[in-house]
């Protein structure tokens, strides 16, 4: 067919590790609920801009220089983000890719996170840690939203290539990758758990 595929958006998606998350999942979940507790700057900052959830965003946001466990979740990130970039036919030969910032969001039931994008960095994502069944996962808007006001609308069963939102489903253990440009949000939660991740930047120098 005389259609070639221009301009495409890439999105990530693969477990962290081959096989084997779950201890290290478990590890990490316990350091999100402990976290809570401990940072009541975030939980203060939560209430105002975060309702009915926490996040570490405003107040420790730069967990991987503060837990060998996060730390551990980052080299295990490098890797995928590498992979990405790859994907991406990024031309890092010579350069140095760093995670930059590193955050908790824990979304109770009715909790949501309206759309929004990730200034100062490249290559952005979220790890996966708690899911619990019919929670929400990213959805994602076609960059090019705003030069589309004259476009008919789109069939029920076009292809994901050419939606103009695409939801990824959030799964424990699992890594999504997608450059920090991309908008986003985070529908209501309405499973009857707590949905749980970790939202990290990465720079190039
Ligand atoms: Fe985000």
């Amino acid at each position: 067919m005389p259609v070639h595929a221009c301009f495409t958006t890439y999105i990530y998606d693969e477990p962290l590790l081959p096989s084997g998350t779950g201890r290290f999942n478990a590890d990490l979940h316990e350091e999100c609920l402990r976290l809570r507790d401990f940072d009541a700057a975030g939980r203060r900052w939560s209430t105002q801009n975060y309702p009915g959830g926490y996040t570490s965003y405003a107040s420790m946001n730069r967990l991987h220089g503060f837990s060998s466990t996060f730390a551990t979740l980052e080299r295990r990130l490098t890797r995928h983000v590498r992979a990405y970039a790859k994907s991406l036919d990024m031309d890092l030969r010579g350069r140095s890719i760093a995670m930059t910032d590193c955050w908790v969001n824990i979304m109770p039931p009715t909790a949501a996170h309206s759309m929004h994008l990730h200034p100062l960095s490249f290559i952005s994502g979220t790890y996966y840690v708690a899911t619990p069944e019919g929670c929400p996962g990213l959805k994602f808007e076609d960059p090019r939203l705003s030069s589309l006001m004259a476009a008919p609308p789109k069939l029920a069963t076009a292809r994901s290539t050419n939606r103009t939102h695409i939801t990824c489903p959030a799964r424990a253990g699992h890594v999504l990758l997608f450059e920090s440009w991309l908008r986003h949000e985070v529908a209501q939660n309405r499973a009857d758990a707590e949905r749980i991740s970790i939202s990290f930047n990465y720079a190039w120098s």
